[in-house]
């Protein structure tokens, strides 16, 4: 494996998945045999479920939240927060809602998935909320129920976080993937927009994906490890 001095590149990009998150121990929704997998999720985890019973939603996402608050951010994330830190354009996409980016330090990530950390009115947008409980699950303006700030089963992604995100990779010179399979559109697609501009692509991941022949190199490692030893970031 060689070692990436970012000043070496101009725009860097790094996109992450679920395997970034299971490293902290973040137990995930969809995986078989998993934590939530006694939930159903068409009872927790979608709009009409939500217009239902707001109280039993937003309760079992405090659950999630509750969960999340136990785990720490592993030393992928902590060297993604430094790179950024440490240089003018580093745009970190993720497909994770749990804020791990930003708990170790991250000044920026677009989540394409929405966060655990927001709450949103239908017409008075999102709020922050950073809370092990909710500070607040009404509407301060008009009252309504807030729903928590993620992609559900049935949503369509946020066309913002998307056409950033997008226009992010198009432009960028490194673009690192890690912890997904990528096979679920529009992510899919990422790679090969990144190659499209000429960027050295790496793929970050035990296990090989069906995009892993878009990439350049392939580190077979979990990001934990894989990211501090790829990174000169001078510490
Ligand atoms: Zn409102």
């Amino acid at each position: 494996m060689h070692v990436i001095n970012p000043a070496d590149y101009r725009h860097i990009v790094f996109f992450t998945g679920a395997g970034m998150s299971a490293e902290s121990g973040i137990p995930t929704y969809r995986g078989k045999g998993g934590t939530w997998s006694a939930y159903n999720w068409e009872e927790y985890a979608c709009q009409e479920a939500f217009d239902r019973d707001p109280e039993k939603v937003l309760s079992f996402h405090e659950m999630r939240r509750r969960a999340v608050l136990a785990c720490e951010p592993h030393a992928g994330h902590y060297t993604i927060a430094r790179v950024q830190r440490g240089h003018p354009h580093v745009t970190v996409v993720t497909q994770n809602i749990d804020g791990m980016h930003q708990r170790a330090g991250c000044t920026q990530a677009l989540e394409l998935h929405g966060s655990l950390w927001r709450l949103r009115c239908s017409l008075h947008g999102a709020v922050e909320d950073l809370g092990e409980t909710y500070r607040s699950v009404t509407c301060s303006e008009c009252g309504q129920w807030l729903r928590p700030d993620i992609i559900w089963f049935g949503d369509m992604l946020d066309p913002e976080v998307t056409r950033m995100s997008i226009a992010a990779i198009a432009e960028c010179d490194l673009f690192v993937s890690i912890g997904t399979s990528g096979v679920v559109w529009p992510a899919a697609g990422y790679p090969e927009i990144a190659r499209n501009n000429g960027a050295y692509c790496i793929e970050i991941n035990p296990e090989a994906s069906p995009l892993s022949h878009l990439y350049d190199e392939h580190l077979r490692h979990p990001a934990g490890t894989a990211l501090p030893s790829l990174f000169d970031t001078g510490q």
